[in-house]
């Protein structure tokens, strides 16, 4: 398997996946472990760990394939909404490192939870202002 890479493998069709759309520059297939019906991968073919080594002209590219398959899912689910999740170390709970968008279809009423707290003013004031680019 090269880079002993699943992702690769499964661009590759080295091993079998749930293929939703591909063509020159990404696959989309369905996560084997979803969070919701439907949920979907999209990966570019060419390997790259995450979002950072990425490069922009690519991301570029893959973020309007999300679009186009997170329409596409959105028209032929019962689907109301979406997440597009994008995950990028261990830290952040990435376990394959081969960069993929996560679209998560959503319905009303569904299950799924993702816990907001509310956020302290005065600290995310200093800390955009550190982390804000130039
Ligand atoms: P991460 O946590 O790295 O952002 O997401 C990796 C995702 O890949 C997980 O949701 C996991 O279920 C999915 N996944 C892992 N191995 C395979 C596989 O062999 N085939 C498919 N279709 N999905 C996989
Ligand atoms: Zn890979």
């Amino acid at each position: 398997m090269k880079n002993n890479c699943i992702f690769c493998a499964i661009a590759a069709g080295e091993i079998p996946s749930f293929k939703v759309y591909e063509d020159e520059l990404v696959v989309a297939y369905l996560d084997i472990n979803p969070f919701s019906e439907g949920h979907t991968l999209v990966i570019p073919k060419v390997h790259s760990e995450g979002l950072l080594d990425t490069p922009d002209a690519t991301l570029a590219e893959i973020i309007v394939r999300v679009k186009k398959v997170a329409a596409h899912l959105k028209a032929a689910l019962p689907c109301d909404g979406f997440n597009i999740l994008q995950n990028n170390g261990e830290a952040a709970g990435q376990t394959v490192r081969h960069v993929h968008f996560h679209i998560v279809p959503r319905t009303g009423g569904d299950a799924l939870a993702f816990a907001n707290r509310p956020g302290d003013r005065e600290h995310l004031k200093a800390l955009a202002a550190r982390v804000r680019l130039a």
